[in-house]
This record gives C-alpha cells, structure tokens and sequence, in this order.
C-alpha cells in the first residue's frame, strides 16, 4: 500500500442531506488510495453511485460512519453483501485469502449490521469486522460528556502509513468527525547533487534514503544529510459528519489540507440550521478559517437545494 495520500482520489457518491433528490443522492464520500478505497458514510443507494464511478467494491477495505441517522447508513447491508461477493470472486479467479471489510462507527452501528446480515438470511464470504467507537466509563456514573468538557479522542486506525482519528460533533444523535493523517514523508534524494558529488544512480541512492552513508569510486564519503532534505510534513483530510457546533474539532482538523463541512442550508436560515442540529454554509465557511484549512468542500446539501451535479 502507497504511505500517503500521492494520487489519492475523493468521490462525492453523494451530497443530499435526509433524503435523495433526482440530482443528489445521500451521503457517502469514497477515498481511493493506491491500492484500497475507503468510504465515509453509506447512504442508501451507494450501491448505484459506485455502479456509476470507476471504483471497484472488492477494492473497499474500510467504512467508516459518522453517525446512525438513515441518509448515512441505510446503504450498508446492501453493500456489504456486493463487498462480500465481490471478493469471493476476486478470490476465486486470482487466488490468495479473501481480504476483511472493517467498519467502524459509533455504538449501534453493530447490531443495526449483524441484524441486517442475520434477518436477510445473507451469507458472507468474507470476514466482516465491526469496531464501535464508545464513550470511556466515567467515574461520576457513567453520563455522556457535556459538549463544553474536554471529549474524548478515538485512534480509529493506524497502521504507521495513515492514521484516523475521531472525536464527537454536536447533533441530535452521538455523531463522530473524522481526522486522516498521513505519516511524515522522509525528505528528497537530490539525484542531481549526487552527481556533482561523483556518485551516479546505483543501489548507493537506496541506502542513503535508508540513512546509511556511502563511498563513491574516488573515496569520497556522502552522508544521508547532505544529499535529502528535510522531511515533508504528512497532509490532512478532515471528514466531519453531521453537525451544528465543530468546535470540539478545532484543535484535531487544526491545517487540514482539505475539509469536508456540511452545509444543510444556506447563511440566512442558521435559527433552522441549529434547531435541526446542521450547519449553514457561513457556519462551514468560518470553521474553516478558524482551523485554516487550505481547501473546504461542502455538503450535505438540503434537498430544497436542487443543484445541477448528479452526485
Ligand atoms: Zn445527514
Ligand atoms: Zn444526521
């Protein structure tokens, strides 16, 4: 698998808020990564949306859900089952063991799942592991936090290449934001000073970047610091669910190279926007500069809004 996000790809497979509309299916957002994609949300219809883009379902290794509202979830059985025969026949034609789908969401989300799979009578080809994301016991008895006390903080994946993190949103119902991190890369090989420096590409490039030092043919010592630069620092996608206050966030998406924000309705209609528990688009807007994000892209778009993008 790739380390980072070089050529990684977002698929809005949809950006209606509730329900569909003939131009705007509801929410999901697929990841592609180099060699996996990983989708946020899975509306119902999913399904069709990836039938309709270039993503391959035995590709999807990880869902990850914000919260348990239907226009986030109802997508999920259905998927799960073309996932899971999708790669039984990867498996069959090519060999090798049949790859996991993870879920990972917040406390419900499993049974609403194993319920699905159960009652339909479904049966799986593949291992399908579900994490819930859930409140630490609290030594007072156990109520949820106050929105205004410090929340808790989820590592929802590492592997040393990428690394989600999850913290609560302000909405009617418990629902998470998402923080992918990439690793800090090492810094260039500068090839072209290696050159001047009498050594030509070789196996020597490679132990550099491991940190060892090397020799060139007329005895001359080049150490790792004086042909890499300095290390580049890993990029930022934030991913918030549904919300009408992210300022529990403010500090995790702190950068983000690229925010996802909902914008169920527009500047003038934030009294309905926070009675609902949503955010209008200003709301998005200054969030966005609070954390200074490079690039925000909204969503989650109210269904009065018609738009002209089928997604
Ligand atoms: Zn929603
Ligand atoms: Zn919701």
């Amino acid at each position: 698998m790739k380390s980072n996000f070089s050529g990684a790809e977002l698929t809005f497979l949809g950006t209606s808020s509730g329900a569909p509309s003939f131009t705007r299916n509801v929410s999901s957002v697929a990841l592609r990564l180099e060699n996996e994609v990983w989708l946020f949300d899975c509306g119902e219809a999913t399904q069709h949306q990836l039938m309709r883009s270039k993503l391959k379902y035995a590709k999807i290794t990880r869902i990850f859900i914000t919260h348990m509202h239907g226009d986030h979830i109802f997508g999920l059985p259905g998927l799960i089952c073309a996932i899971s025969g999708a790669r039984t026949a990867h498996s069959r034609s090519y060999g090798g063991s049949v790859v996991p789908l993870h879920i990972i969401g917040p406390p419900g989300i499993r049974q609403f799942i194993y319920s699905s799979i159960t009652w339909s009578r479904s049966v799986l080809g593949m291992p399908l592991i579900v994490t819930e994301l859930r409140q630490p016991a609290r030594a007072s008895g156990g109520s949820p936090a106050a929105h205004t006390e410090q929340l808790p903080i989820w590592t929802a994946y590492n592997d040393g290449n990428f690394c989600v993190r999850a913290s609560v949103l302000r909405h009617p119902v418990p629902c998470f934001g998402y923080v992918i991190d990439e690793c800090d890369a090492s810094g260039r090989l500068d090839a072209e000073k290696c050159v001047e420096m009498g050594l030509p590409p070789g196996r020597e490039y490679a132990m550099l970047k491991a940190g060892q030092s090397v020799t060139t043919k007329d005895g001359r010592v080049i150490r790792p610091e004086d042909v890499i630069g300095t290390p580049r620092p890993g990029r930022r996608l934030v991913h918030l669910g549904d919300t009408c206050d992210s300022s529990s966030m403010v500090s995790l998406a702190q950068g983000a190279d690229s925010l996802i924000h909902e914008s169920t309705f527009e500047a003038k209609k934030v009294s309905e926007a926070l009675y609902k528990g949503h955010s209008t688009a200003r709301m998005a807007g200054k969030f966005a500069a609070q954390v200074n994000a490079r690039a925000l892209i909204l969503t989650h778009f109210s269904n009065r809004y018609a738009g002209g993008l089928s997604a």
